[in-house]
C-alpha cells in the first residue's frame, strides 16, 4: 500500500510533486506538523507558468493544512523551489507554481481553504477559528473571496418556491475601517435588507440599507418572472419598502405583519426604558438603575415565567415603584392579541381600545408607535386576513450569519 501517496492525496497534494520529508504529532494538542519539499522537477514559474532554471535552493513557508482524523490542527512546513525564470519575468528569482496552494489566501492550502469555507457557511468565523487555529481575519478574508466567487456563477432557479415572501431589515455591527476610528467608536451599525422566501425559510436576495431602493434592488435581483409570482409579501411600516412591492410585484397582496409591528413596538418599548434609565441615574436610584440598564434589558422583555425567582421579584418591586415602566409594559402585553385576531373587525375594536389606553398613559414613544401603526392600518389588516404565520422569518432574523449570506444556497 502506498501510504505516502495516501497521506498527500488527502492533504490536497499529488506525490509527483512533492515529497514528505518528517512529520511530528502532538496528541495533546492533537495537532501535527509536516515537512513537505517541492520535487525539483516542478520548474513552472508562479507568476508567469515560463520555465525555472538554476533551481538548486528552497524557501520555507507555513501553511493551514486540511484536518487529518483526530489531527485538527494541521501545520504544513512547505519548502517552496526557487529558480531564475527563463520566461517572460527576465530572469527573476521566483518561486516554483504549486497549486495546493489556495490562489488568494496564500498561506491556506486550497484542501484546508475548502473546508474552513464550508465551516463557515454553517457557522460563525470565530468558530472556525476557534477549530483551526487560522486567525479569523484571514477566515473572514477567505469567506469573502468565497461568497464573491459563488455569486459570480449563481443564477436562482425558475421554479423557486416565492409565492409567500417577506422582506426584512436587519442590522449588524461591523467594524469600522481603521482610518475612520478615532473619532467615532470601534463599530459601526450597518443595514441589510433581505428579501425571504416562507417555504424555504431562506434569503433569496438582499442589498445594502434599509431604503425603499434596497427593497427595489432585491426584487430586481429576482427578476420579473419570479416577482411575478409573489402572491404575498410582507414588509415594515416603511413607505418605500411599499412602494417598490407594488411596483415590482404585480400579484402580491402587500402586508405588513406581526414580526415587522413587533419590532417598532419593541423599539417604543426601548425608548421608555432609556429615558426611566436616565431618570434613575439622575436621582441616584441604584435599584431602579440595575435593573433598567441595556444589559438587563431581558428582564423586561422575556415573559416572566421564563425569568429566574429572583429576577421576577426584581420586576414586581420595578413595577410597583415604576409607573412609566408598568404602563409601557401593559401596552406590550397587550398588544399581540390584537394581532392574534382573525377577522379584521375584531382587530378594529382591540386596536380602538388599545388606542384609548395609549392616550390615557400619554407615552410618548406608544403614541408615535400608534401613529404609524393606524397609518398602515390597512396593512396589517392585510396581514389578519392572510392568517399567515412569520414564525418562519422571525427565526430567519434572529440568526445573525444568514445576513452575511450573499444569494442563496439549498
Ligand atoms: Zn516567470
Amino acid at each position: 500500500m502506498d501510504l505516502q501517496k495516501l497521506l498527500l492525496n488527502a492533504l490536497g497534494m499529488q506525490p509527483e510533486d512533492v515529497i514528505i520529508e518528517k512529520y511530528l504529532t502532538n496528541t495533546d494538542q492533537l495537532s501535527t506538523s509536516i515537512a513537505i519539499r517541492q520535487r525539483r522537477d516542478c520548474r513552472h514559474c508562479i507568476k508567469c507558468n515560463g520555465q525555472l532554471y538554476g533551481v538548486k535552493q528552497w524557501v520555507e513557508k507555513k501553511l493551514y493544512g486540511i484536518p487529518l482524523g483526530v489531527f485538527l490542527k494541521v501545520e504544513i512546513i512547505f519548502y517552496q523551489l526557487q529558480g531564475i525564470c527563463g520566461g517572460d519575468c527576465n530572469n527573476k528569482t521566483r518561486v516554483a507554481k504549486a497549486c495546493f496552494i489556495h490562489p488568494h489566501l496564500r498561506r491556506m492550502t486550497t484542501a484546508f481553504a475548502e473546508l474552513a469555507g464550508r465551516w463557515m457557511e454553517e457557522t460563525t468565523c470565530a468558530a472556525a477559528e476557534r477549530m483551526t487555529g487560522c486567525s479569523s481575519m484571514s477566515l473572514w478574508r477567505l469567506d469573502q473571496w468565497r461568497m464573491k466567487k459563488k455569486k459570480d456563477n449563481f443564477k436562482l432557479p425558475n421554479d423557486l418556491p416565492i409565492s409567500l415572501a417577506s422582506a426584512d431589515e436587519v442590522h449588524m455591527m461591523t467594524l469600522r475601517p481603521q482610518e475612520q476610528r478615532s473619532e467615532k467608536s470601534l463599530w459601526e451599525k450597518k443595514f441589510i435588507t433581505n428579501l425571504v422566501s416562507y417555504d424555504l425559510s431562506k434569503v433569496i436576495t438582499n442589498a445594502k440599507g434599509r431604503s425603499g431602493r434596497s427593497l427595489q434592488s432585491c426584487l430586481r435581483q429576482l427578476g420579473p418572472e419570479l416577482c411575478r409570482q409573489i402572491n404575498f409579501l410582507a414588509v415594515d411600516m416603511h413607505d418605500g419598502f411599499i412602494e417598490a412591492a407594488e411596483k415590482y410585484c404585480p400579484n402580491a397582496k402587500v402586508a405588513v405583519d406581526r414580526f415587522h409591528v413587533a419590532k417598532a413596538l419593541n423599539k417604543a418599548f426601548d425608548e421608555v426604558r432609556k429615558q426611566e434609565f436616565e431618570q434613575a441615574k439622575q436621582n441616584k436610584d441604584n435599584f431602579q438603575r440595575q435593573i433598567l440598564m441595556p444589559s438587563k434589558r431581558f428582564i423586561l422583555v422575556e415573559r416572566s415565567r421564563d425569568l429566574s425567582k429572583e429576577n421576577q421579584s426584581h420586576l414586581e418591586k420595578l413595577r410597583k415603584l415604576n409607573q412609566n415602566i408598568n404602563s409601557a409594559m401593559l401596552l406590550v402585553e397587550y398588544f399581540p392579541k390584537i394581532l392574534d385576531k382573525k377577522k379584521v373587525e375584531e382587530f378594529r375594536k382591540g386596536l380602538k381600545l388599545w388606542e384609548d389606553l395609549v392616550v390615557e398613559e400619554g407615552l410618548t414613544s406608544f403614541i408615535d408607535f400608534l401613529k404609524t401603526v393606524k397609518k398602515y392600518k390597512e396593512r396589517i389588516e392585510v396581514y389578519i386576513k392572510s392568517h399567515l404565520t412569520t414564525a418562519v422569518s422571525e427565526g430567519i432574523n434572529n440568526k445573525i450569519k444568514v445576513l452575511k449570506r450573499v444569494g442563496y444556497t439549498y
